[in-house]
């Protein structure tokens, strides 16, 4: 690194895989002596972290490319496009977008330390794979939240959905060691971080690969950590969310009272030529065995309307489905065909307007479970964690509850970071009203 520190700014798109991938490559570059910065005009290195689940993700891509054009023509900035694009495309991205001077799939991006150095390459393109497990040191990364760290246990999918892109970007699976990820942790309850979140594209097929012990073990170890008071965990596939990782939740009382679920589609016959491996009867059972050892559990979900071939009677049992389980929470996209997948040599069968049709639909439903639901909590007292003020309403705060629903709450006091009891006295569909009372 040259005596002059050297400034970059990092963008990212997707996930909170991409998110997380953007906070460990912060921490590696900081830890070189470069500085981040908040706006692309001071950067020497601007990093883009991309997304390609959908077609409208690499669009939106291609799009900021080109506004990152703008700057560069003005000044010296090197642009590198790095993670789930990169990797798909490589070459391919340098001749389509003037701006790119270095494209790094998910493995290659410690690449950067050297292509941020004067004298590196004018352009460059690296998407080899790794089956090792990158080396990360406790505390390297750079976090956003200074009380609820994401912490990576897994990457990439063996899987293969018929739709999906991740096994083709994101490699095969392969799985952080439990003493690595422990350290992690441990690292986290010492800053003062009350809340880790556990994260992998099928987090519930963890495998630790010294020791071949599993995620209900991985949950209860972390759970031992003395300060961290509540523990997420995304993303879950129901083909192998066994009994026992239910049983392990319910008995771990610092596991929230929350899961994200993919349920993708209510038609077991959609989810057979989605390659799912459940049904919809096995993921009702799923369900059942939540609520029935928890509670009061909120379980969110994701939804894909207008697979090939979907009818009007398979999206109804989806619409089913949706009335039977009341997500707390849902993401719905329309059918995208990427390449590489299975489903891609599959007619796109379901019309445009059929697929906006259908996504309203769920969209609609969801919006009035969500204010039904909510306005059940009226009344209520609950823990959130404050995580600063409400952007939109800067007068209010803003938080999370154990169920992860969006809090905002009025209050005297700054407890950004801490847990603050809030009662709620209001709500929309979207989130809860409230108090903070203690
Ligand atoms: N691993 C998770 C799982 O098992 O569902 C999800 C990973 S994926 C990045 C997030 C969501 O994007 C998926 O759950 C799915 O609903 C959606 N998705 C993935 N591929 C898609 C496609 N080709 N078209 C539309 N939505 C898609
Ligand atoms: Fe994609 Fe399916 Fe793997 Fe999720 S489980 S990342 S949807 S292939």
């Amino acid at each position: 690194m040259s005596e002059k520190k050297r400034r970059f700014y990092i963008r990212t798109f997707g996930c909170q895989m991409n998110e997380s991938d953007s906070e460990r490559i912060s921490g590696l570059l900081a830890r070189a002596g470069a500085v981040k910065s908040e706006r692309p005009e001071e950067a020497d290195l601007i990093i883009v972290n991309t997304c390609a689940v959908r077609e409208k993700s690499e669009q939106k891509l291609l799009s900021y490319l080109g506004r990152l054009a703008q700057i560069r023509n003005k000044r010296n900035v090197r642009v590198a496009v790095v993670g789930c694009v990169a990797q798909l495309r490589g070459w391919e991205l340098l001749g389509k977008a003037a701006a790119v001077d270095f494209v790094l799939g998910p493995d290659n991006t410690a690449e950067l330390l050297t292509l941020m150095q004067e004298g590196a390459p004018q352009k460059h393109v690296s998407t080899s794979r790794s089956k090792e497990w990158p080396e990360t040191p406790p505390g390297l990364i750079q976090r956003d939240s200074q009380f609820s760290g994401y912490v990576t246990v897994m990457e990439g999918c063996d899987n293969f959905c018929a739709y999906c892109i991740v096994p083709y970007t994101r490699g095969r699976e392969k799985y952080r060691p439990l003493r690595s990820v422990l350290e992690e942790v441990r690292d986290l309850a010492g800053k003062g971080y009350l809340e880790a979140q556990l994260l992998g594209q099928n987090v519930n097929s963890y495998l630790d690969p010294d020791t071949g012990r599993q995620f209900p073990d991985l949950l209860k170890e972390v759970a031992a950590v003395q300060g961290i008071e509540w523990i997420r965990f995304l993303t879950s596939h129901p083909r192998n969310f066994r009994p026992e990782i239910v049983e392990t939740m319910a008995g771990t009382r610092k596991v929230c009272r929350e899961l994200h679920l993919p349920l993708q589609s209510g038609s077991t016959a959609v989810l057979k030529r989605m390659r799912r491996g459940y049904t919809r009867e096995a993921y009702l059972d799923i369900v059942s065995r939540l609520r029935r050892l928890m509670p009061g559990i909120n379980l969110s979900t994701d939804i894909i309307v207008g697979f090939p071939g979907e009818t009007d009677r398979n999206f109804e049992e989806t619409i089913e489905v949706l009335r039977q389980v009341r997500f707390s929470n849902l993401f719905s996209f329309r059918y995208s065909p990427r390449p590489l997948t299975e489903a891609s040599k599959l007619e796109d069968s379901v019309p445009k307007e059929v697929k906006q049709r259908r996504l309203e639909e769920v969209q609609r439903l969801q919006r009035e479970i969500q204010l039904e639901d909510h306005s059940r909590l009226v009344g209520q007292t609950m823990r959130v964690l404050c995580q600063g003020r409400s952007r939109k309403t800067p007068q209010l705060f803003s938080g999370r509850n154990e169920g992860n629903q969006v809090v905002n709450f009025r209050s005297d006091e700054d407890s950004t970071g801490r847990f603050a009891e809030v009662r709620i006295t209001g709500c929309g569909p979207f989130s809860l009203l409230g108090e903070k009372t203690s």
